[in-house]
């Protein structure tokens, strides 16, 4: 609904700085003729056509008093006021900071299409929402399909999509559908893809409120058109942002119940006469196009074949189908042979001669797109605080008021993002790392961030691989202090500089080198008191399970296992129990379900704000998914796997957020003397360091032998989040940035199965994963032997599965390996060549028969006339 409420008309009204009046502490009364003044008593309920629920909100709720007026807000308690209150209405941390972000431009702006949203219902949740979802997606273009989550969480998406799209490929092409809430001001979107460094069109179609021209019927919305291009001030690119109408809805409402006329010549009533009065246009009438001609036509219908039609949003019957539609184009200027410096500068020139031109005699000095607003945002943000509606200020304050308390996941009051860096810099939340650039340490790379460590020791000769610390003691300085270290057990420098680098790289407080993963989690399990309950899924790591089903039990400590991918089963469990433990995994191994770490982690946190959660991140590792970033309290990386990656260390990493988590880990780590040896710390060390470049050829591999196997005759079903057949593709995408090494195939036929598994010659058969070696095992036998038989037959763990984790071998020797064995096997038992399987049907079979019998005789002909 973006278009519905933005128009550069009634935003302008209220928008100079110079006019505003600025109240500290009292809250004088505004003029009656104020814009924001909104009369109970004059709100008229005649109007015959029915308005969006948002809308009919933003016209009932007109605050305590007949006239209202501004107070003073301090800056950042106007965000955390705000973030708080669109935490009651149940996002994620994340998506709450989008929200946020995109109002925040607005208010900031002195735009309409600010926080008033908040408290008008206009971000109420769709019931039936469903993770929005990449239906279509090439290396330039990609279409949403919003499934009616909110506008603004949606072409967010989209536009980080377009904006990545453009940097990789050139051009970035993303359109959305099937959301109907507000987007909020279109031009927030194009500044942030421009602060990126490319140019950025964005177009919005909604519901019919608009008339073409020479038309008495409302057919387009108002349907915007914004840009965005860079220029040398990188944190200011320029920026238009116009409706396609002469006029808002918003404005149209909030003149209809402040009584007041609109405009002469913005809109006209049902017979499509001219009219001022604001009913009258609601009642059947519409709003006109821009320049009531048939230019400004033109552009709306544009708009309407470009962000509707072409995003497959509703065409006909739109207020009633909901599906509004958003493109976003983006192209990178290097496109054109331009460096980034030099296009900047171009459009710099452009700017500069625009605002030289002599001013018309009765014209002040000639403003550029967006810098009216642009004033006014700066005049706030020196000020550190800002003007806020009276009413509306109450009434976000008593919403925030109902919120659950903040966990360290909440505190961020800007999105995670690509964007993150040049939008006030605060931490990336996105599971996915970053792919902004900035020039600190916490803007690196991961690729960089891996190489180079902080060492938190010192090390006085600075040498380039760090020293090994291979003691048990260490001598102290005399009888009555103590040096830095002691004993090894609770402390040790090589140790010391693994838990530092862990933790730098998932952002966490603290980080914990144990002796195996196993140990790790078991240390999480100590926040865990007897009588109390940890939840985890149902498909969880052959340790884990048994940890959880013969350790734990023995002391009491309940454990309840639910389907993690059905988020339903996952909120009544967590209503149902006081968790105290929620052990998450995503992928889970060995069936490679993915699991929304972020949305289930929200919902733990609702359902009881003391709830610990854990994620056991061994098979994305920090390189691909930061749980802390989605919501997780610690994160566990079984550095046996990817960490040390040559199949020779034994190692768990964790990393936890928040002081008393950190230090009842640290604790148990000490007393139970579970950490691990400097010898494999040292291992591990090594090996982070080219972890990003093997995980990257690890899952290249693993792509292509998914994809292979997908074809093959013996294979059934092929588990691998990177297919786009995957059920959760979109969710890991959204969460991780890669997809990991390790596969799953079933042939429905555990001899198959078997012998895959022993007549390869390049896959090891081992548990484990995450070697430079290629490695093939049948999880029943080997690493999830320890899960009971039944319990395996129920969480669909069948015998002929096969689970493969790629190594970095060439990928074409890995697939002709598989292929050879697979082949053979096919022939022996069907008698019959790989592509002629007993899978296929009795007609692919006779159609195959008689061609191949039809290619005979074709070649005998050849023969006989040949001789
Ligand atoms: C390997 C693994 C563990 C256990 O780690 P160890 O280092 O073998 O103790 C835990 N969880 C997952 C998902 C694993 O793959």
């Amino acid at each position: 609904m973006t278009s519905l409420l933005s128009s550069s008309s009634f935003s302008s009204a209220s928008a100079s700085a110079s006019a505003r009046r600025v109240a500290r502490g009292v809250s004088p009364l505004r003029g009656s003729s104020s814009a924001r003044s909104r009369s109970s008593s004059s709100r008229s309920r005649s109007a015959a056509r029915p308005l969006l629920p948002s809308l009919q909100a933003i016209m009932n709720s007109s605050g305590s008093g007949s006239s209202s007026s501004d107070v003073l807000v301090d800056m950042q308690e106007l965000r955390d006021t705000a973030l708080d209150a669109i935490r009651t209405i149940g996002y994620s941390a994340n998506d709450a900071a989008v929200l946020l972000d995109v109002m925040m431009y607005a208010q900031m702006r002195g735009n309409n299409q600010g926080i008033i949203k908040i408290t008008t219902n206009g971000l109420a949740r769709n019931e039936d929402a469903t993770p929005m979802r990449v239906e279509h997606d090439t290396a330039t273009c990609a279409r949403i399909n919003g499934n009616r989550e909110v506008g603004m969480a949606v072409l967010y998406r989209a536009t980080e999509m377009a904006v990545q799209k453009a940097k990789s490929a050139g051009v970035g092409i993303v359109g959305t559908h099937n959301t109907s809430t507000s987007t909020g001001a279109l031009g927030y979107y194009c500044r942030q893809a421009a602060k990126q460094g490319v140019i950025c069109l964005a177009f919005a179609q909604s519901p019919e409120f608009v008339a073409p021209y020479g038309s008495k019927e409302a057919l387009f919305g108002t349907n915007p058109i914004a840009a965005g291009f860079p220029t040398s001030d990188t944190s200011s690119p320029l920026v238009m942002d116009l409706a396609t109408s002469a006029y808002a809805l918003f404005g149209l409402l909030e003149a209809k119940t402040a009584g007041r006329k609109i405009p002469e010549g913005v809109a006209q009533d049902a017979a499509g006469r001219v009219t001022t009065d604001p009913s009258e246009v609601l009642d059947g009438g519409a709003i006109r196009v821009f320049d009531g001609g048939h230019k400004g036509s033109s552009l709306a219908l544009l708009v309407e074949l470009l962000g509707g039609a072409l995003t497959n949003a509703a065409i006909e019957d739109k207020k009633a189908k909901k599906s509004w539609g958003n493109l976003v184009v983006c192209i990178d200027p290097k496109q054109l042979g331009w460096t980034a410096d030099e296009f900047q500068r171009r459009v710099d020139t452009v700017c500069r001669r625009v605002k030289k031109c002599e001013p018309l005699p009765d014209h002040g000095e000639i403003l550029l797109p967006g810098e009216r607003g642009d004033r006014v945002e700066d005049a706030n943000e020196r000020a550190g605080s800002i003007e806020v509606e009276a009413n509306l200020w109450k009434d976000l304050q008593d919403m925030a008021a109902k919120a659950p308390p903040r966990d360290s996941a909440d505190s961020a009051t800007a999105p995670s993002s690509i964007f993150a860096a040049s939008s006030g810099g605060m931490p990336e939340s996105n599971g996915a790392p970053s792919t902004s650039r900035g020039t600190g340490k916490d803007s690196w790379g991961m690729d960089t961030r891996l190489v180079h460590p902080t060492d938190p020791c010192d090390d006085p000769y600075a040498a380039v691989a760090p020293p090994l610390y291979q003691t048990a003691t260490f001598k102290q300085p005399d009888a009555v202090s103590m040096g830095p270290y002691d004993y090894t057990r609770s402390g040790n420098p090589t140790r010391a500089q693994l838990e530092h680098h862990i933790a730098e790289l998932e952002g966490g407080d603290r980080g914990f080198a144990f002796a195996s993963g196993m140990a790790a989690l078991t240390a999480v399990t100590r926040i865990v008191r007897s009588g109390e309950t940890i939840l985890a899924g149902d498909d969880i790591y052959g340790g884990t399970s048994r940890l959880l089903g013969s350790v734990l039990p023995k002391q009491d400590i309940n454990v309840v296992h639910v389907v993690m991918s059905d988020l339903d089963a996952v909120e009544s469990a967590l209503n149902k129990n006081k968790v105290k433990l929620l052990m998450l995994e995503s992928p889970t191994n060995p069936r490679m379900q993915v699991i929304d770490l972020q949305r289930i982690s929200a919902m733990a946190k609702k359902a009881n704000p003391d709830t610990v959660i854990c994620v056991d991140n061994s098979i994305m590792a920090p390189v691909y998914q930061r749980p802390l970033d989605l919501g997780a309290d610690v994160s566990m990386t079984s550095a046996t796997k990817f960490i040390a990656g040559h199949s020779d260390v034994t190692a768990g990493l964790l990393t936890t957020k928040g002081k008393e988590l950190g230090d009842e880990i640290y604790f148990h780590q000490n007393s139970e003397g579970t950490a691990a040896s400097p010898f494999d710390c040292w291992l591990s060390i090594r090996g982070i360091k080219t972890m990003k470049l093997r995980m990257d050829k690890q899952s290249d591999n693993a792509m292509k032998i998914a994809r292979f196997l997908e074809k093959h005759p013996l294979v059934s079903r092929v588990h691998y989040p990177g297919l786009e057949t995957h059920a959760n593709h979109d969710v890991q995408r959204r969460q991780a940035s890669g997809y990991g090494s390790l596969l799953s195939f079933n042939t429905h036929d555990v001899n198959a199965s078997r012998a895959i598994c022993e007549k390869s010659k390049l896959f090891k058969i081992t548990v484990s994963f995450g070697s430079v070696s290629s490695l093939i095992s049948m999880p029943c036998f080997m690493s999830h032997a320890s899960i009971p038989a039944e319990v395996r037959a129920e969480r669909g763990l069948t015998d002929d599965l096969v689970r493969i984790s790629a190594g970095i071998e060439d990928a074409e020797d890995l697939i002709a390996d598989l292929k050879e064995v697979m082949d053979e096997y096919l022939m022996e038992t069907t008698g019959k060549p790989a592509d002629v399987s007993a899978s296929r049907s009795v007609e692919e079979l006779e159609a195959r028969e008689s061609w191949l019998l039809e290619r005979i005789r074709e070649l005998e002909s050849k023969v006989k006339t040949s001789n």
